[in-house]
């Protein structure tokens, strides 16, 4: 295995090259933080020694994650989103191997991958490449976030099928790029794999929205009302936010209404909501 590109050792994300060992960009923006020891680098080679390892298992029954353990970066899991024309990776992680690789192929593979943003960009690269060069859909917000050039769509507006019954919705919250997938979920229902674009919190009857979440800056309340209200006319009533057993397991539609609304009394921006 020889997987060398620089991964930035605190957001996980992976750089084209050796000379991208300098600092990380994703990190030296306000919504992140470069690591307390330092701007520090690895490779995934490096993390197969340290002992890190690909995971994949199911976050429900029938719907599958892909993490890393022990944990590492920022920690996220993925979800394989299934459906005709086949599998959908949402979100990505920093580390992938031979193993890893064929763990998916064994729940059905991979079609495409599409991220929420660039905090959960991994090695979207790496990854794209391990099953043939797949498309990597990134909205065109956040073009200038790639740290790497591959199969790489640009995708422009508000919303865009990338396979069948798998949509992306552009909300907007967290980077300009910020993105959901709505697919139709195990039950029918509806669902959406939110990342942290809509965070699902502690108390997993909620979400909340955030610019930056290490640094707690709160999202605008005008970005918040138009992200939930262009959700609002999908159907949907589970929420798969960007961490194992981060779900809102039922009526989560309204709880996001609720939530948006709790968020905007307390900044004092209430009333706003579908008015
Ligand atoms: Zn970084």
């Amino acid at each position: 295995m020889d997987r060398h590109h620089p991964i930035c050792r605190t957001c996980g994300v992976q750089r084209a090259s050796d000379a991208d060992r300098t600092v990380c960009p994703v990190c030296a923006d306000e919504r992140q933080y470069v690591g307390w020891g330092g701007q520090r680098w690895v490779s995934i080679t490096e993390l197969h020694a340290e002992g890190f390892r690909g995971v994949v298992r199911q976050e429900s029954p029938g719907l599958w994650g892909v993490g890393v353990e022990p944990s590492v970066c920022i920690g996220q899991r993925a979800l394989v989103v299934p459906g005709p024309g086949g599998n959908v990776l949402f979100d990505c992680v920093p580390y992938v191997d031979d193993e890893t690789v064929a763990a998916v192929e064994r729940v059905g593979g991979l079609a495409a991958i599409a991220l929420s943003h660039p905090h959960f960009y991994g090695s979207m690269v790496e990854w794209s490449k391990a099953f043939g060069d797949i498309p990597v859909y990134v909205h065109a917000s956040d073009a200038s976030w790639v740290p790497r050039s591959g199969n790489i769509v640009l995708w422009e507006g508000e919303r865009q099928e990338i396979l069948p019954e798998r949509t992306l919705v552009n909300c907007g919250i967290h980077f300009p790029g910020g993105s959901v997938l709505h697919w139709p979920g195990l039950d029918g229902k509806g669902a959406l794999c939110t990342g942290d674009i809509f965070t699902v919190v502690m108390d997993r009857r909620w979400v909340s929205f955030m610019y930056s979440y290490p640094n707690l800056i709160p999202e605008h309340p005008d970005t918040i009302l138009r992200a939930v209200s262009l959700v609002d006319s999908l159907p949907y009533d589970t929420v798969y936010g960007g961490w194992w057993g981060r779900v809102v397991a039922g009526g989560a539609k309204a709880r996001v209404r609720a939530s948006a609304d709790r968020y905007l009394a307390r900044v004092g921006a209430s009333g706003g909501r579908r008015s």
